[in-house]
């Protein structure tokens, strides 16, 4: 077993021992299996493959100062994807067996959590799809709810830096009344043309307007936004974005902090009266923005060059939750025993 060099991970996949299953066959999910495999038996009219059922989630489970491994808030993941199957007609799985599943995975893979001062944590990537054999358009009859983890590096390698966003109104991510508030790989698959176009002119995501009106702001790429203005914390309220774990979990600090939260339809105009912008998510908590870039009017909005002070509080009050150098008055957090 070669050693892990844990300060040069990024979020590439990578292969761990085991992974954990279950299937719903006959109406109902089976025992969590665990697999030493990476590949899938797949029926090829699998739903997954032609009609897109298909969900996923993703958090992360941390190595503390003091040894303990802490997975943050995965009942939310839990709910969220029941939420995801509902909206794409897929078999429900239980709360309490996925929370069982993500304890397993960490579990079986405990030698790939990295160290503390590695600033790296364990990726966990629960996933559900349709696995029965149909060609006509309707849901299947069988599914796979699986989980594999990964390590990956800190977001941020040369620390905490600000990254630019560019608007293109010639794309949308998802409808306001499709699929966008749901955590499914067709939206992700509708974002790469833009996200693509983004990172070829050096800006680090999208940042969608609302499909209707393209007058408000809806989310960055794979992220939530927020912005900072007047001791608030401000974040889009839309039916076309996806609730960010994260996100709620800002909200609450901002709150605790003494921030008034608000959450509303916010127009793209209003980019010119915040002290700080941010985009947040697992992967990187919160990812400050230093510049939006409106492609369409050739207008851009300036926010400093360094992380905001704010963005920078919530950060660290974030990640030292996660990491149990912070209470967790909330219980965001369960130990990995
Ligand atoms: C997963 C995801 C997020 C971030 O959600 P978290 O629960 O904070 O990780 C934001 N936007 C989209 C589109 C997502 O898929």
């Amino acid at each position: 077993m070669n050693a892990i060099d844990w300060k040069n991970l990024g979020f590439g996949y990578s292969k761990t021992d085991y992974n954990v299953r279950s299937w719903f066959r006959n109406g109902e999910w089976s025992e969590l299996e665990i697999s030493d495999s990476e590949i899938l038996p797949l029926h090829m009219a699998a739903t997954c493959l032609h009609y897109g059922q298909e969900a996923f989630e993703g958090l992360k489970a941390f190595r503390g100062q003091d040894g303990k491994i802490r997975v943050f808030r995965m009942e939310e993941n839990a709910l969220r994807m029941q939420r995801s199957s509902e909206g794409l007609m897929m078999a429900e799985f239980p709360v309490d067996k996925f929370k069982e599943a993500v304890r397993k995975a960490i579990k079986l893979n405990e030698r790939f959590v990295p160290p503390y001062e590695s600033g790296a944590s364990l990726y966990i990537r629960p996933l559900l799809i349709g696995t029965g054999a149909q060609i006509g358009v309707k849901p299947a009859d069988e599914y796979l709810f699986m989980i594999f983890v990964m390590p990956v590096g800190p977001y941020f390698k040369e620390g905490f830096k600000p990254t630019d966003l560019v608007i293109y109104r010639e794309y949308d991510r998802a409808a306001p009344l499709g699929t966008g508030k749901i955590k499914v790989g067709g939206n992700y698959a509708a974002s790469l043309v833009s996200g693509h176009r983004a990172h070829a002119n050096g800006f680090s995501a999208v940042l969608y307007l609302d499909a209707r009106e393209k007058k408000y702001i809806d989310e960055c790429g794979p992220a939530n936004f927020f912005a900072i203005s007047k001791n608030r914390y401000i974040t889009p309220k839309s039916s076309s974005i996806l609730p960010s774990i994260t996100n709620m979990s800002l909200r609450q600090l901002a709150a605790d902090m003494g921030m008034i939260v608000e959450e509303r339809p916010i127009l793209a105009e209003e980019l010119a009266d915040f002290e700080e912008v941010g985009a947040c998510g697992t992967a990187a908590v919160i990812s400050p923005i230093k510049r939006v870039y409106d492609a369409d009017l050739d207008k851009e909005y300036l926010y400093g060059k360094e992380p905001g002070k704010i963005s920078v509080q919530l950060y660290e009050k974030l990640r030292g939750i996660q990491y149990g150098k912070e209470p967790d008055p909330y219980g965001w957090t369960e130990i990995i025993e």
